[in-house]
C-alpha cells in the first residue's frame, strides 16, 4: 500500500500558468500519445476533451480515463508493460526518477496495483510538468473522482459476506481499478473485519445485510432497529463509519423498515441464482447475456463459484468499457438516493 513517501514533493506541484490558454485537445492527444505509445483515435477521445474543456473533469481525472477506461486506451496488458509505459509517460526525467518509488525500482511488484502505479505517475514531474504546458489544472489525486456518470457503469453487488472468498474478488477489484459494494451480515462480519476494512481502503462499499439475515417484514420498529444496528458497530469498528446502503434480506421491507432504515435501500434488477447453480459458468453467463448500463446485479461472496466467476467478468466488462461502481458511485449524477427509498437499478435518464 502506499506511504506518504510517495508524493515526490517540490518537483511536482505544477501550477497553473495564467498566460497558458488551456488545451484540453493538445493535453488528451500528448498523454495518450505518451502513455499508449500511438497518438489516439479521435472519435474515442472526444468526450475526455469536452469534459476537460468545460472543467467538469481535472487533469488526473483526464489521465485517469485515459489509462482505465476503453474510452482512451484500454489498458489490457500485462503488469510489467503497464508500469513500463507510465513509466515512459512520466519522461523518465531526473526528477521523476527521483520520486519512483522503491517498489518500483526493485521490481517488487506483488503488491502494487496498477492504481498504485497511476497514483505515482500524476504526481511525477512529468505529468505535472504537462497540465502546466497545457493550461490544465491536475487537481488532486484524493479528490479525484473517477467516474464519468454519462459512460456506462454497472453496479456488481455481494451479500451474505465476507468470507474466505472475499479477498479473491478484493485482488480482482483492485488490479483492474473497480469498485463493488459489499452487504454484510453480522454473524459473518465479526470473523472478517480485515476484508472490510480493506474493501472500504479501495473504495469499495460497504452495505448493511443485518445481524442476523433477518426477514425485516415480520419485526416491529425495535426489531428492525437492532437488526441493523448491530453489523453498523462491526462496519464502524473496520471503517470509522456505518454502512452507507441497506439491502434488506430477501429483498423484503414494508413501511416500517423504510422509516427506521437510516440509508437507502438498494435492491437489484440482475439476478445471478449464483447461491442456486454454485456454478461458475452459469454465473459467467447470467451477468455477460443480460448486463446493461446502470444495472444492480445480485452476487453472494460465500461461494468459490461467484468468486471465480469474478475473474472472468470483472476483466470482460472493464475490456467491453463498463465502469464497475459502488452504489453511491452509479446513483451520484444519476438521481442520488434518499434514505428509506428502494432502487433496483440506475439506467441512464432513467425515472429513479
Ligand atoms: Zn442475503
Amino acid at each position: 500500500m502506499l506511504s506518504a513517501s510517495f508524493v515526490c514533493g517540490a518537483f511536482c506541484h505544477g501550477t497553473v500558468n495564467a498566460d497558458t490558454t488551456p488545451d484540453a485537445s493538445g493535453f488528451v492527444d500528448e498523454i495518450f500519445t505518451a502513455i499508449a505509445g500511438e497518438v489516439p483515435d479521435t472519435a474515442k477521445v472526444t468526450n475526455i476533451k469536452a469534459a476537460l474543456e468545460d472543467g467538469s473533469i481535472t487533469g488526473i481525472e483526464a489521465a485517469h480515463r485515459i489509462v482505465f477506461s476503453t474510452e482512451g486506451f484500454n489498458a489490457n496488458r500485462d503488469d510489467e508493460t503497464f508500469i513500463e509505459s507510465m513509466k515512459n509517460a512520466a519522461n523518465n526525467d531526473l526528477s521523476s526518477l527521483m520520486g519512483l518509488p522503491t517498489f518500483i525500482f526493485f521490481g517488487e511488484l506483488e503488491n502494487l496495483t496498477r492504481e498504485d502505479v497511476f497514483e505515482w505517475y500524476v504526481s511525477t514531474h512529468g505529468f505535472q510538468q504537462l497540465c502546466v504546458d497545457y493550461g490544465i489544472d491536475p487537481g488532486e489525486y484524493g479528490d479525484g473522482n473517477f467516474t464519468d456518470p454519462e459512460a456506462p457503469m454497472i453496479a456488481l453487488t455481494f451479500d451474505d459476506g465476507p468470507s474466505q472468498y472475499t479477498d479473491m474478488i478484493l485482488d480482482c477489484l483492485e488490479e483492474y481499478g473497480q469498485h463493488a459494494t459489499f452487504f454484510v451480515v453480522g454473524y459473518n462480519a465479526v470473523d472478517y473485519m480485515d476484508q472490510i476494512a480493506r474493501a472500504d481502503y479501495i473504495g469499495c462499499e460497504i452495505g448493511n445485510h443485518t445481524a442476523g439475515h433477518a426477514n425485516l417484514t415480520t419485526l416491529d420498529t425495535v426489531g428492525i432497529f437492532q437488526q441493523l444496528r448491530r453489523v453498523d458497530k462491526y462496519i464502524y469498528m473496520a471503517t470509522g463509519h456505518n454502512a452507507t446502503v441497506i439491502r434488506p434480506p430477501y429483498g423484503a421491507f414494508n413501511d416500517n423498515v423504510r422509516l427506521v432504515a437510516q440509508a437507502p435501500l438498494v435492491l437489484w434488477n440482475v439476478d445471478t441464482q449464483d447461491w442456486e447453480t454454485r456454478d461458475t459458468q452459469s454465473t459467467i453467463d447470467n451477468i455477460m447475456n443480460t448486463v446493461q448500463d446502470g444495472d444492480i446485479v445480485l452476487m453472494h461472496d460465500i461461494y468459490e463459484s461467484t468468486a471465480e466467476a469474478m475473474l472472468t467478468v470483472i476483466p470482460e466488462l472493464t475490456a467491453q468499457g463498463y465502469q464497475l461502481v459502488t452504489m453511491s458511485e452509479i446513483a451520484e449524477g444519476r438521481g442520488g438516493m434518499e434514505p428509506g427509498g428502494a432502487y433496483y437499478r440506475f439506467r441512464q435518464l432513467d425515472e429513479i
